[in-house]
């Protein structure tokens, strides 16, 4: 006999626990399943930097930003570039999530605890006109604790559920099948998984020492995206990128391995958006790997020179922090599925920030007086410095011809000719001279440390690249690391998931990186960033909301 609850929650990540957190508030049973262990808890949001999009935060007051719904529509209207019939319900979400981040986002974490680090980040810059894609003014908020201070406030609500016996977790429990009675979604099944010990992170045994079957009124897919999974990468890869890249390396963990999508889409789920992805050009190789093929996605300043393979440098605007997808279009159509930033010693110590918690044990460890180093230190943090030594993908050296040899020989090639990338540098350089210039990439340089938040810690004084006061020479070899799904299983704006025949498939909810983040692809083909762990609270807490109330 399967065991009877209100609502099951498929899925212990920041989506499901936001999701199961508030049907347990309602006054609802939930059990959340999760194929991981315990230890496993928060699934990416864990290993996340903690972004947060925030639209006219306080935050952003005190720097001078000046922000507002209106200015954050353009910009995520201009980003998403929504062009399909099948972009109804994830527009209809992009201006519900807006409005979230412009109002009572912040305040709605700030109740529960969450604090954000002073300094407001400014990604995805775009570069193209007003309507076009892009961040108009500074919006990643850093979460203090980064990835484990997001999920904290959730965990803790859990437990106190738990303990209200409101809530009940089973990990090691793999869903296989969504069950149907009728035409509603009225339960899961699947396999125990044997238990398993393996720190965080990384792969997990997938023996099976039993089965399992629940029953309940709702089921609340939040099972992730497909980044751990390189084959579903590579299958749902759109056409207008060309091939697939031959190599690629991992920006999540194995568990990310979307197997729930087939299985929910194999219960009438409609998936929409499968071919948009939002996969990162600035991924290094971990030296030292938590999961299998482990990159870590460089967050780069803008000061960095950026070639291609064959040493032509990207065309303007596709500068460091611009724009991942456009970035990843023009690599691709090169034929090579890599890339190369040529820097200092000067930038790589201001302006080269790593993507994940573990890489920022300042932010992570809430150390204000690690955290302040950041602006005062002498070299770069500690992490980018054991790159900087330990990485496969970092080369270090004295002089430009030595530089560029060294990279011909990691990748095996002779395309770089260091005649070539000494002349786009030296041009670059002697645009440094005037504070008025023609160069775009300098004049972003002028533009970012007018933003006090820039020039305090993410953008190195402008120099030239070939003066040895700012050496040594440093390149590195950039890799396409993947990450997050974009597309998902359509849902209304109470997280119910459509059918194939495009009703709303009764007892059937989708959330976070499952559902697109909200509606099957609330980020149409790009990102403004920080929007994924934003898009798992806002599309979560619909989710509980309305699946609590729909079981009456
Ligand atoms: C290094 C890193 C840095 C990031 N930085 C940021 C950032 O700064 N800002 C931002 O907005 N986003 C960031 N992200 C992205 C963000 O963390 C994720 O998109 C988000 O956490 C996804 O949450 P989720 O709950 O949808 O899925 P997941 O976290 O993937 O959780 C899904 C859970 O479902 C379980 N599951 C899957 N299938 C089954 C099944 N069949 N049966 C049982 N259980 C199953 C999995 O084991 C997993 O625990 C980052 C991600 C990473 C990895």
């Amino acid at each position: 006999m399967a065991e009877i609850t209100d609502v099951i929650v498929v899925g212990a990540g920041l989506a499901g626990l936001v999701a199961a957190t508030e049907i347990a508030d309602a006054g609802k049973r939930v059990i959340v399943v999760d194929q991981e262990g315990e230890q496993s808890l928060g699934g990416q949001a864990f290993w996340s930097f903690g972004g947060l999009f925030l639209v006219d935060s306080p935050e952003q007051r005190r720097l001078g930003i000046k922000d507002s719904y209106d200015l954050a529509v353009q910009d995520w209207m201009g980003t998403a570039g929504f062009d399909r019939e099948d972009d109804h319900w994830p527009k209809r979400w992009a201006q519900a999530y807006v409005a979230f981040a412009a109002g009572e986002k912040r305040d709605w974490l700030r109740a529960m605890g969450h604090r954000i680090f002073p300094v407001v980040g400014w990604a995805e810059r775009g570069g193209y006109d007003a309507m076009g894609h892009g961040n108009s003014v500074p919006r990643f908020h850093v979460t203090w604790g980064t990835g484990p201070g997001i999920v904290e406030p959730f965990a803790r609500r859990a437990q106190e559920a738990q303990k209200a016996g409101r809530l009940t977790f089973r990990f090691r429990h793999r869903v296989d099948t969504l069950t149907t009675t009728n035409g509603a979604i009225d339960g899961v099944s699947g396999a125990v998984l044997e238990p398993d010990s393996v720190e965080r992170g990384r792969s997990s045994s997938r023996e099976v020492i039993g089965d399992f079957a629940l029953r309940a009124s709702a089921v609340v897919v939040a099972s992730g995206g497909i980044g751990g999974n390189h084959d579903l990468v590579r299958q749902n890869w759109p056409q207008r990128l060309g091939e697939p890249p031959k190599f690629m390396i991992s920006g999540v963990p194995e568990h990310v391995d979307g197997r729930m999508i087939g299985i929910t889409e194999a219960a009438g789920g409609r998936l929409i958006n499968r071919d948009r992805m939002w996969h990162y050009v600035e991924g290094i190789r971990n030296w030292d790997p938590i999961w299998p093929r482990h990159g870590i996605r460089i967050l780069p300043g803008p000061s960095s020179m950026w070639f291609d393979a064959t040493g032509k440098r990207l065309p303007a605007p596709l500068f460091p922090g611009s724009d991942t997808l456009g970035q990843l279009h023009y690599i691709m159509s090169t034929g090579h599925d890599y890339s190369w930033f040529i820097l200092t010693q000067s930038i790589i110590k201001k302006e080269f920030a790593l993507s994940g918690s573990e890489q920022n044990p300042d932010l992570t460890g809430k150390s204000w007086r690690m955290t302040i180093k950041r602006a005062t230190n002498k070299g770069a943090p500690a992490p980018v410095e054991a790159f900087k030594q330990n990485g496969a993908d970092f080369i270090v050296r004295d002089n430009l011809a030595d530089l560029v040899a060294a990279m011909n020989a990691l990748v095996g090639t002779d395309l770089l000719q260091a005649d070539h990338i000494k002349a786009q540098i030296e041009a670059r350089d002697r645009e440094i001279t005037n504070p008025y210039v023609k160069d775009a990439q300098v004049m972003n340089l002028h533009n970012a440390r007018r933003y006090i938040g820039d020039k305090l810690i993410r953008t190195a004084k402008p120099h030239r690249i070939l003066d040895p006061a700012h050496g040594p020479l440093i390149a590195v070899k950039l890799n396409i690391l993947t990450r997050k799904t974009l597309g998902g299983f359509e849902t209304d704006l109470d997280s119910r998931v459509f059918g194939t025949n495009r009703e709303i498939i009764p007892g059937l909810y989708a959330a976070g990186e499952a559902a697109g983040f909200g509606g099957g692809g609330v980020h149409g083909y790009r990102s403004l960033e920080g929007t994924f762990l934003g898009g798992c609270l806002f599309s979560g807490r619909n989710a509980g909301r309305a699946a609590a109330k729909g079981a009456g």
